[in-house]
């Protein structure tokens, strides 16, 4: 409370000088401007000093913060959207507030709170950095953006550019999605927007639009006027902040300019004052100038123009459900934990393997029964395993078909287990450390043993219904075939019939 009222005080002090940068700045001023006690009487430079340092430690524990909640969601934020995020960026500050608590954490632990989030080798990076700056950087963050590019594992150029100008402060542009749509448009860079040459010009020009005083507010402002002004479609040009030096929104209305005349007949005579992107002095040569030509129906949106997508890598996967009767009665999964690095590293996953193209899926069913029979030190056959039925999940360069099957052990079959396996029931499974691929072969398995479980339900009562009228009607032949019935589907629970029987009741 003290540090708290000293912090409110010491920014309450900087707040009518210097507050450039927003109040975080202020235990900054204060450490710049220690020098200015004189006058004061010994009890109150005493007093001074000691909330100088006292705010220097605020200062310094702030900004440390302020830097991890800049670093985490600069992470999550990486090909995802805000709304998929706030969620998960929630949970995880509240579990580990600070880079120490992170640090401290298992990877088994930080992959459970990202499952579900993707791309997942991001929060094992965010992990390892911060295990970095705890036993390398003794607890001190990168200072710059260089140091935090060399420094901090899965921080790259634009993570950098973000997180050195909105939490250090650095005069650094940071180019991401949005930021790359924006220039594209505002300069009608029409090359392919991935080139190294495109990639440089739009570094350039971010790294000379921002704004000195304030780089980090610039850089937002930007990637906001990119996801909510000039969005991929039908941007709001008319509502546009930045209309006024927009070359694509100029180009457009050249062209526009251009095709009424021509609709009325009046060719050119004299050329329009606005310049055509088109007259570029290089053009040809020019490494900016668009590739294809100008498509008018697209507009402004004829930028950024990006090379065609390599289709996915298609791979089928034979999975399979290994499922025991637990101790509390609650059934449970085997899981294998995959490899620490590629994809889905260190995370949880059904006993799987790779379909090879060249070997058939009989073979690989039996290499994947001997695979569990190993992980569970017993011998099971591949007639055991059940054909369940299929799930896609599609990664960003991975078309993956899981092909799932699934056994039930008995008691003696699932004693034994090697390391990196483990059994979970299903709710122990549902907050465990496993992709989004895994949970969707979970809710297959449902379905399907689900229907199974109806139709078992519906042919036992069936069954029982038979039986209960067979043995009234011999017992008492005279009684009234309409009661024996209603008496028999009350009983037997078989529904159909019952609704049968009502339809039907007049005709007995
Ligand atoms: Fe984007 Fe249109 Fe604004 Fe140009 S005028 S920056 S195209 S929204």
């Amino acid at each position: 409370m003290t540090l708290l009222m000293l912090c409110c005080c010491a920014l309450s002090f900087s707040a009518g000088t210097t507050r450039r940068r927003g109040s975080c700045r202020g235990g900054l001023w204060l450490r710049q401007n220690q020098t200015s006690t004189s006058g004061h009487t010994e009890v109150g430079r005493c007093f001074l000093v000691f909330t100088f340092t006292a705010a220097d430690t605020i200062y310094l524990k702030f900004s440390l913060l302020f830097f991890l909640l800049v670093w985490v969601s600069e992470i999550m934020l990486q090909q995802t959207q805000v709304a998929t995020v706030i969620d998960y960026y929630n949970k995880w500050m509240k579990r580990w507030p600070t880079v120490q608590d992170l640090a401290a954490a298992t990877l088994e632990e930080v992959n459970q709170m990202w499952a579900g989030l993707g791309y997942y080798s991001r929060g094992k990076r965010l992990h390892e950095g911060a295990q970095k700056v705890v036993s390398e950087l003794r607890g001190q963050m990168p200072r710059t953006v260089n140091s935090l590019l060399k420094q901090l594992p899965g921080v790259g150029r634009y993570t950098a550019g973000a997180i050195g100008s909105i939490a250090l402060g650095q005069v650094t542009g940071a180019v991401d999605g949005n930021l790359i749509r924006v220039l594209c448009r505002l300069r009608a860079i029409g090359a392919d927007s991935t080139s190294p040459a495109v990639t440089e010009a739009l570094w350039s020009l971010a790294n000379t639009l921002v704004d000195p005083e304030r780089p980090g507010d610039f850089n937002q402002a930007m990637m906001e006027l990119g996801a909510r002004v000039c969005t991929p479609k039908g941007p709001l040009c008319s509502q546009c902040p930045v209309q006024s030096h927009c070359h694509s929104h100029r180009k457009v209305h050249v062209k526009q300019e251009a095709n009424s005349r021509k609709l009325l007949g009046k060719l050119d005579k004299k050329p329009s004052v606005l310049p055509d992107i088109e007259d570029c002095m290089n053009s040809g040569t020019c490494p900016l100038c668009p590739s294809e030509p100008w498509d008018d129906e697209l507009g402004v949106q004829n930028f950024p123009r990006k090379p065609a997508k390599k289709p996915p890598r298609v791979e089928r996967t034979l999975t399979c459900v290994v499922i025991r009767a637990g101790e509390e009665g609650e059934d449970e999964y085997l899981l294998t934990q995959r490899l620490n690095k590629g994809l889905l590293a260190g995370m949880w996953e059904f006993p799987s393997l790779l379909q090879e193209e060249k070997s058939s899926e009989m073979k690989q069913k039996k290499a994947l029964c001997a695979e569990i029979s190993k992980k569970l030190g017993t011998r099971l056959t591949d007639s055991l395993l059940q054909h369940v039925g299929e799930v896609v999940h599609i990664f960003s360069h991975i078309h993956q078909t899981y092909v799932v099957h699934s056994v039930r052990l008995k008691d003696g079959d699932s004693q034994t287990q090697t390391e990196n396996a483990q059994w979970l029931s299903k709710s122990a499974l549902q907050g465990a450390a496993v992709s989004t691929g895994v949970k969707k072969i979970v809710k297959l398995c449902d379905s399907v043993h689900g229907q199974k479980d109806e139709t078992t339900k519906a042919s036992t009562s069936e069954y029982l219904f038979l039986k209960m009228y067979l043995t009234l009607k011999m017992t008492v032949p005279t009684a009234d075939s309409a009661c024996i019935i209603h008496v028999c589907c009350s009983r037997s629970g078989w529904k159909k019939t019952k609704d049968r029987w009502r339809q039907e009741s007049s005709d007995l």
